[in-house]
């Protein structure tokens, strides 16, 4: 059985007084899904998220790290320093952090060895950006985002990677992917993973789906056999439409 997950990703939202007052009321939902939940709170925050949530079922996650170990990298945060405050998932490949920080699938391949070496799960996102669908290129896209960051690593690898189909064209835009072609895309990755891993492996990896997920939209999303999950962006801001769509499961 894969794991369903969701997780939302505040992004550059909500300074201390504001996440205290949104970790205060996820609290008092309840999740009546099977669906694993994590929020991925701004890098100054996560200190306090952790120990708001240390003892409930929602786990902190981080938005971004570097790749190296510690040195001259002004403004960065390292592995070791997310794992010394508890948090042992990054979200890595974020279409944000491709366009506005340059992020390539090489330095990308670089982020997701750092955080493997250091026991971390990897949250890695990919996605085509809307000329490559209006092109029919999509599949393309996406085969190389995922074979230029990742095939370079062992099978076994993917018991600690999550795998996040965001198109680029969906995200914030209120532009969903239709149920069905994030299912035929989620197949493809998982048929890409299979010819090189085998179906053992592609069978256990979680493939979330994101882009303008909300609670309208996100039973009928999550339905599809091969979309495990989701990544949240806008709708994890509001603990209600965030509990709403965890409990689409
Ligand atoms: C995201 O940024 O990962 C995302 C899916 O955002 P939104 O849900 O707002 O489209």
């Amino acid at each position: 059985m894969r794991k369903q997950i969701v997780a939302g990703n505040w992004k550059m939202n909500n300074d201390l007084a504001q996440t205290e007052t949104l970790i205060t009321a996820l609290k008092s939902h309840k999740n009546t899904s099977n669906a694993e939940v994590m929020i991925a709170p701004t890098a100054t925050n996560l200190w306090q998220a952790y120990n708001s949530l240390k003892n409930s079922n929602i786990e902190v996650v981080a938005q971004n790290m570097h790749f190296a170990e510690n040195g001259a990298y002004t403004g960065e945060i390292s592995a070791n320093m997310l794992k010394s405050i508890g948090i042992n998932t990054v979200i890595l490949g974020h279409s944000e952090r491709r366009e506005y920080f340059n992020e390539t699938d090489e330095l990308l391949a670089k982020k997701v060895d750092a955080a493997l070496a250091k026991g971390m799960n990897v949250i890695f996102c990919f996605g085509e950006e809307l000329a490559d669908r209006k092109a029919g290129n999509q599949e393309k896209v996406v085969e190389s985002q995922i074979k230029n960051a990742l095939f370079h690593l062992e099978g076994s690898a993917f018991r600690n990677i999550i795998l996040a189909y965001e198109p680029v064209w969906a995200i914030g835009t209120g532009e969903t992917a239709s149920p069905d072609q994030a299912q035929e895309m989620h197949a493809f990755i998982r048929k890409t993973l299979a010819d090189k891993y085998g179906s053992d492996i592609a069978e256990s990896v979680s493939i979330l789906y994101g882009g303008s997920v909300k609670p309208n939209n996100a039973e009928e999303i999550f339905s599809k056999t091969d979309v495990d999950g989701g990544l949240i962006g806008g709708a994890s801001l509001n603990a209600e439409d965030f509990f709403a769509i965890v409990n689409a499961f």
